[in-house]
């Protein structure tokens, strides 16, 4: 374990002194690494594939050069819910990648850019961050039985290298939530514990980014405001198919300028995914392309004392051992 863990370190070094983008070599697994970029020459986001050596594989591209595609490789919902089928495609075209793109040359968007809805969000989901909780401390709550749900909307979607929007006349408190994205693959409703992980297409990093002064009592102490501001949600660098990746057993960081904020590991999960994502799909669609946020782990900005928040100019940066690297520069908007 301290021999992973040292590796998992060193690769954050190196990948901290990349230019832009995280080094493909940092992720691990067999999984395929699905990501939506952009190309400097042409305009329009396209579906592609990180392999080694930091190459990506345009689908859009390879498409055009006759590969049978039967999905819309511009838009990775289209591919997810293409299934096993366009996983299989796509592992056809990358056993013959033809031209690759260099992985730094490219921009970067969330893996699901405009998600069709909101995304699903787990609050307290690890015991020592339902400890440090003010709300749930003065509220002398007893650890909830069933995951507690909320939702970001949509526009709270952001690119992994994308700057946070901060706009101090909405809100100066602005707080990091390093956590491990669910991406649903076939969709459901009543999913059995047992048959969830069926349901699952792969993994991403997401930063439930949160404006705690718009989460505050004098907005009413609701959630989903002051989670929901646009750009607060900033999720990728790919999504790391479900086939690569043990879930449980993987090393969470967030860092603030270098300083490590959050450093935890998924098997510290009190609700496991596939208790999640059976209670969420209880008389609830889920949908191919549904992301979940699982929850974070202590150390938020909120609960230190004294508290801590994020202002323009500071780079948080969210990774997670086996999936990639985020990096978000706070930017001021007004
Ligand atoms: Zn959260």
């Amino acid at each position: 374990m301290e021999t992973s863990r040292r590796a998992f370190m060193l690769a954050t070094a190196g990948a901290a002194l990349a230019a832009g983008v995280n080094s493909a070599e940092a992720a691990e697994g067999t999984g395929l690494r699905l990501l939506t970029f952009e190309r400097k020459d042409q305009p329009g986001a396209r579906v592609g594939l990180a392999i080694a050596g930091d190459k990506v594989v345009d689908l859009v591209a390879a498409k055009k050069a006759g590969a049978a595609l039967g999905f819309d490789p511009a838009d990775m919902i289209s591919l997810i819910a293409a299934g096993a089928p366009g996983l299989a495609q796509v592992r056809a075209v990358v056993a013959k990648p033809g031209e690759t793109l260099a992985l730094g040359d490219l921009r970067l968007h969330s893996p699901i850019p405009r998600p069709p809805r909101n995304i699903f969000a787990v609050g307290w989901n690890y015991l020592a961050h339902f400890n440090e909780s003010e709300t749930a401390q003065k509220a002398k709550q007893e650890y909830p039985a069933h995951p507690v749900f909320f939702s970001k909307a949509s526009h709270s979607m952001n690119g992994p290298f994308d700057p946070i929007p901060f706009d101090p006349a909405v809100s100066t408190l602005i707080d990091w939530e390093g956590e491990l994205a669910v991406v649903i693959g076939k969709g459901g409703r009543n999913i059995k514990e047992a048959d969830a992980m069926g349901h699952v297409f792969g993994y991403s990093v997401i930063n439930d980014t949160t404006a705690r002064d718009v989460q505050a009592k004098k907005h009413g102490g609701q959630w989903f405001k002051g989670k929901s501001l646009d750009g607060h949600g900033p999720m990728g660098p790919w999504i790391v198919t479900a086939d690569g990746l043990d879930p449980d057993k993987l090393h969470l960081q967030t860092r603030v300028n270098g300083v490590v904020k959050q450093d935890a590991k998924t098997t510290q999960m009190y609700f496991k995914i596939p208790r999640i994502i059976a209670e969420l799909s209880a008389g609830l669609t889920l949908e191919p392309g549904d992301v979940i946020a699982t929850g974070t782990p202590p150390g938020v900005g909120n609960a230190r004392k004294p508290p801590e928040y994020l202002k323009p100019g500071d780079i948080m940066e969210t990774e997670i051992e086996g999936i990639g690297i985020i990096r978000n520069t706070i930017t001021q908007v007004a």
